[in-house]
C-alpha cells in the first residue's frame, strides 16, 4: 500500500484491450491508483488512462525492483495470452517482492458447427502442416511470429500486424498493417479478395470476426494454443501473506472486483 489512507498502488502488464479497459475502470475508483507498463512494441500505442511507463523490466530482478521501490499494492498481468516470458516474470517477481497478484485472461475460443480448427501446440506445428491445407494464407499471428513460416515455400503470405514485420520473412509475403478490432464485413471482404484458402491464428480469445468469415467459406484454420500458465511460484517476501499461485480472472469487472476487496483474497490455481 501507498500509506494509510491513501489510494492503493496499482501496476497493470498492458498490452492489451483489457489492460486499457482494466486501466480505465481503475482510475474510476477513488481507491485505486493505477500504473499501466507496455512494453514499447509498436511505435504508436493506444494509451491507457493513468500513469504509464513503457518498455522492459529487466528481468524478474528488474520487476522485484520496481515492484519494491514504487510500493505497489497488486499487480494485474493483463499481457496478451501469448506473452508467456512477461507472465513468468511477473509471478516470480510478485512472490518475491510479496505482491499479491492476479493474471487476467480472456477466455480462448470455442469450436462452433461448421468450423474446421486444426489446433496445433505451437507457430512451428502450424507451418508444417499448412502445405497440406491450402496455398493462398492469411497469417494473423502477429509481426513477431513471422519468422516461424519463412522457410513454407509452398504457400503464400497474406500477414497482418500493427507494425512492418523484420527478418527473416517468407518469400511470398503481403504486408497489411492494421490495429482490430475488425468488422465481419471486413474479414468476408478480405479473404474473398486475396482468395484465402487457409487462416491461421493464435487462440487470443475476443472479436471472432474472423474466424466466422472463415467459417462461412468453408475455409480450415489453424489454432495455435496458448502456452500455459506459468507454475506457481512460492513468495520469498518474510511474514508476508501471499497466495501461493496466481489467481485468475476472465474479465476486467473480476480483475476490478478483486483489486477493490483487497487484492489476496482469490487464489484458483492457475
Ligand atoms: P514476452 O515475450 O512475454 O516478453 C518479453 C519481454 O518484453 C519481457 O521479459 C519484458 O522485458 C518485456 N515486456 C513484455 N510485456 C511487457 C509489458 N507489458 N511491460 C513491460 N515490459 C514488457 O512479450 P511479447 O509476447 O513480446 O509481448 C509484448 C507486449 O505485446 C505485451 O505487452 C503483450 O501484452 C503485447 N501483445 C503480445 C502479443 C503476442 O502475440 N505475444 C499480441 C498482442 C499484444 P523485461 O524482461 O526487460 O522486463
Amino acid at each position: 500500500m501507498t500509506g494509510p489512507g491513501s489510494p492503493a498502488r496499482v501496476l497493470v502488464l498492458g498490452g492489451t484491450t483489457e489492460g486499457r479497459n482494466l486501466a480505465s475502470a481503475c482510475a474510476a475508483t477513488p481507491e485505486l491508483e493505477v500504473i499501466s507498463s507496455l512494453a514499447g512494441r509498436t511505435t504508436t500505442p493506444l494509451l491507457p488512462a493513468g500513469k504509464v511507463r513503457i518498455g522492459g523490466f529487466g528481468g524478474v530482478d528488474g520487476l522485484t525492483a520496481y515492484l519494491r521501490d514504487r510500493r505497489i499494492a497488486a499487480v494485474v498481468d493483463a499481457t496478451h495470452p501469448f506473452a508467456a516470458t512477461m507472465t513468468a516474470h511477473a509471478v516470480a517477481a510478485s512472490a518475491r517482492a510479496g505482491v499479491p497478484l492476479l493474471v487476467l485472461r480472456r477466455p480462448g475460443w470455442t469450436v462452433r458447427p461448421g468450423d474446421r480448427w486444426h489446433r496445433v501446440p505451437d507457430l512451428a506445428a502450424a507451418a508444417a502442416l499448412l502445405p497440406r491445407l491450402g496455398e493462398r494464407v492469411f497469417l494473423t499471428t502477429g509481426r513477431q511470429s513471422i519468422a516461424a513460416f519463412a522457410a513454407v515455400d509452398a504457400c503464400w503470405f497474406l500477414s497482418r500486424s500493427v507494425e512492418p514485420p523484420g527478418a527473416p520473412l517468407p518469400e511470398r509475403l503481403e504486408v497489411l498493417l492494421g490495429r482490430g478490432p475488425f468488422t465481419l464485413d471486413g474479414e468476408r471482404e478480405l479473404l474473398a479478395r486475396h482468395r484465402i484458402d487457409v487462416l491461421v491464428t493464435k487462440d487470443s480469445g475476443g472479436s471472432t470476426a474472423k474466424l466466422d468469415a472463415a467459417r462461412e467459406r468453408g475455409l480450415p484454420v489453424v489454432l495455435v494454443d496458448r502456452p500455459p500458465l506459468p507454475p506457481a511460484a512460492e513468495s520469498t517476501a518474510g511474514g508476508t501473506a501471499v497466495a501461493p499461485c496466481p489467481a485468475t480472472a476472465a474479465t476486467v469487472a473480476d480483475a476490478l472486483a478483486w483489486l477493490r476487496r483487497g487484492s489476496a483474497a482469490a487464489c484458483t490455481p492457475g
